[in-house]
């Protein structure tokens, strides 16, 4: 039986891979490398002495999903595939909505065909817009504030809604807070082929004098110090939170069909904070400035992960430090490779 990781080759779906080949599935990763190159499949190797069947194709491409649920006795989907700049997000709202709306709409009308009911869909923190309390849980209100959010929020709704009419799916959706960090190995990690935009890729470019200053977008939000507070989460807490999803998945009751999951550390760090912590465990210097505010953040952001505790038995284990050493493993391991 095989998993099929859309977005397989990208920053999460590639370590969602390393865990489930370790642990003997069959895996298929799809990819169009918009955002990640097919070096990934040589490092899965490398860790995991398997390879993954690799398909460079689009979610949207109807033909090349078909073939692979032809070729392959798919059990379930980790749909990681998806467009994830929110400033770019704003410039292409109609590039987004057909990359991330309609091909989910594509991979879903195949699934379906070829009777494959079970689906993790990696939505986003961004669902929820400014919020309105702290720690934010699954019930807070949705409020998207992009083109992004939109996105998930519109995957959400239909995924809802096919729930509802048809019992036999079976659907997470996941929303992520900020992962972040890299695989024990140092050979996966985040590693975009576009334009960076999270926090942690702009901060490898200073650490790695490619940059001169990391630019903190604001300094007067309303928190302690001034600067934007997000939840951190370890990438291989994030993974460990999909693999419970998929146990999940299997004893999901038969009039629960479609849930919502925070996955975050549930607790939020400041850029100071964070940057302290970089430099402290990696005995290194950040220089930076404050600039403008970036359109669109938020003050605050941290999740309540009390559902994904009981529901998914699932707990994140890796500290702050951890997150910033194992990021700046990866990036040091990266030149050598
Ligand atoms: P990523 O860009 O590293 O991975 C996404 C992968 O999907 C890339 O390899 C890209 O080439 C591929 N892709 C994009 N459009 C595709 C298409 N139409 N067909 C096939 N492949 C396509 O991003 P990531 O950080 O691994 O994020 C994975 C998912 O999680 C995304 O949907 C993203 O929106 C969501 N998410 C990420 C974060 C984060 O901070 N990393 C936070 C919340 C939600
Ligand atoms: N941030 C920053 N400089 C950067 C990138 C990000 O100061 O070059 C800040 C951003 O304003 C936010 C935090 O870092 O407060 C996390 O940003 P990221 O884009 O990683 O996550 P998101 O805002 O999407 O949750």
């Amino acid at each position: 039986m095989s998993i099929l990781i859309t977005g397989g080759t990208g920053y999460i779906g590639s370590h969602c891979a390393v865990e489930l080949l370790k642990n003997n599935f069959e895996v298929v990763l799809l990819d169009n490398l918009s955002n990640s190159t097919e070096a990934v499949c040589k490092h899965l190797y490398k860790i995991c002495g398997k390879k993954p069947n690799f398909y460079r194709g689009n979610i949207n491409n109807e033909e090349v999903l078909d073939y692979i649920f032809k070729c392959f006795d798919i059990k379930a989907v980790i749909h990681c595939a998806g467009l994830k700049a929110v400033g770019e997000s704003v410039l292409k709202p109609i590039e987004y909505h057909e990359n991330n709306v309609e091909g989910t709409k594509s991979l879903l009308s195949v699934m379906q065909k070829h009777d494959v009911y079970k689906l993790i869909f990696s939505s986003s923190a961004s669902v929820y817009g400014n919020p309105e309390y702290h720690p934010i849980d699954e019930m807070h209100p949705l409020n998207p504030l992009n083109p992004y959010a939109s996105s998930k929020v519109k995957i959400e709704e239909i995924l809802k809604k096919l729930s509802i009419e048809n019992s036999k799916w079976k659907i997470l959706s996941l929303r992520y807070f900020n992962p972040i960090g890299a695989h024990d190995s140092y050979l996966l990690g985040d590693d975009p082929t576009g334009q960076p935009n999270n926090l942690f890729p702009f901060i490898m470019k200073v650490a790695m004098g490619e940059r001169e200053e990391l630019e903190i977008f604001g300094n007067d939000y309303n928190t302690p110090d001034g600067t934007g507070i997000r939840d951190y989460i370890h990438i291989m807490d994030l993974v460990d939170g999909h693999i419970s999803s998929m146990l999940y998945l299997e004893k999901m009751e038969a009039s629960l069909n479609y849930e919502n999951i925070n996955l975050g550390a549930g607790r939020g760090y400041s850029v100071l904070e964070v940057l302290d912590s970089f430099e402290t465990v990696n005995n290194l210097k950040i220089p930076y400035r404050f600039t403008e505010r970036r359109e669109g953040d938020v003050d605050n952001s941290y999740a309540n992960i009390s559902k994904a505790k009981v529901k998914l038995d699932w707990m994140p284990k890796r500290t702050i430090e951890d997150m910033c050493t194992s990021a700046w493993s990866f990036q040091k391991k990266k030149i050598l490779v």
